[in-house]
């Protein structure tokens, strides 16, 4: 079976191809298509640092998702079975700053991929999403059905994508399932985010940048998920889920940003003098938390939860391989 992982040069779709290619949970004899422009975001050679791109059943294109015509001769060439839609500008911050590729790769590259997955036949389609499309929550945890508040372009752009898909499968009865994860952690993570930044810099004995204000310092809270378990869950309802269905994907991990931060600073022994404040970004969601009621229900069970002995884990991959990370390092 071909599947088409667009965004698989990035940290989540990285991940995702090596979990296809070499876990043995996927008993499935699958031929991997890689569609990635290779952004900034997609330049640390994840794949050929994970020893993959060699693999017989690994094959990677250079394309833009938001170019209409390239898409298209990709699905009328390759006929994949299976996509798998990765590919978006994923960093917040960014969309704030300039919101023009988030508005083109997150949305119109992502209503490419559904039309041409639907007039090529795709049998199933999973479009990557975000917990951030329903905004912030107090208290209690978002189930699938809640109203969609993105704060962010970046999570605007993906609320949109999710809708069309929606809308899509309703009219055309295209079969996609959307996942919608909390806060991804794990190795190849881009260091522009928050927990590969703040472990990047204390390895070279810099201050982390935690964002903080006397009425809120530093009590975002977020819902940390292994890379490795969402992988896990993607696949999980590309085989097991019913199409036109949202599944959200927890991390069963709540924390407030001080609390990562100082897990981090304790594994290298240093304290608070390692901190530096900065402002807040705009429209900063203050709790994100979704509901994994339906993912369980559907049979689904988390494998890396212990959030102390992940991270342990995780700070040591990146002290040892400063090769893949340093070159991307501002
Ligand atoms: P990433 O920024 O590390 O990787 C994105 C990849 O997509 C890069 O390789 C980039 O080159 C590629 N890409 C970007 N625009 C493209 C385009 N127009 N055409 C082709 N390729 C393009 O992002 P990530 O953290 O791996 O996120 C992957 C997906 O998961 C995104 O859709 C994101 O919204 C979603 N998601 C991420 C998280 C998280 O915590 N990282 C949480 C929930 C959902």
């Amino acid at each position: 079976m071909k599947a088409l992982v667009t965004g698989g040069s990035g940290f989540i779709g990285s991940n995702f191809i090596r979990y296809l290619l070499t876990d043995s949970e996927v008993n499935e004899d699958l031929e991997i298509l890689n569609v990635d422009k290779l952004s900034y975001a997609g330049m640390g050679k994840n794949i050929e640092h994970m020893g993959l791109s060699e693999n017989k059943n690994y094959k990677f294109i250079r394309a833009d998702i938001s170019d209409k015509d390239a898409i298209e001769k990709i699905f009328s060439e390759e006929n994949p079975e299976l996509v798998f839609n990765f590919a978006a500008e994923s960093h917040v911050d960014r969309s704030i700053e300039d919101s023009e590729n988030f508005e083109k790769s997150n949305f119109l590259g992502a209503c490419n991929l559904f039309k041409s997955a639907i007039k090529n036949n795709v049998k199933r389609f999973v479009q990557i999403s975000t917990d951030e499309v329903y905004g912030s929550i107090e208290n209690g945890s978002f189930s699938e059905d809640a109203k969609l508040n993105p704060s962010s372009p970046y999570s605007a752009t993906k609320a949109a994508a999710d809708l069309n898909a929606l809308a899509y499968f309703k009219t055309h009865n295209f079969p996609v399932i959307i996942t919608r994860s909390a806060n991804n952690y794990g190795e190849y993570q881009f260091p522009e985010k928050i927990l590969p930044v703040f472990i990047t810099n204390l390895i070279g004995g810099k201050k982390v940048p935690l964002m903080h204000s006397a009425e809120n310092p530093g009590l975002n809270v977020r819902d940390w998920l292994n890379v490795k378990d969402n992988c896990r869950a993607i696949w999980f309802v590309a085989k097991n889920g019913n199409i036109g269905e949202v599944y959200n994907v927890p991390g069963e991990n709540e924390k407030t940003n001080t609390h990562m931060t100082n897990l981090l600073l304790n594994n290298f022994g240093f304290g608070e003098e390692m901190i530096e404040k900065i402002p807040h970004r705009k429209a900063h969601d203050f709790r994100y938390s979704v509901s994994g009621k339906k993912l369980k229900n559907l049979g689904f069970l988390h494998k890396h939860n212990d959030l102390e002995k992940e991270i342990k884990n995780l700070v040591e991959w990146y002290k040892k391989n400063q090769n893949w990370w340093r070159p991307l390092k501002k």
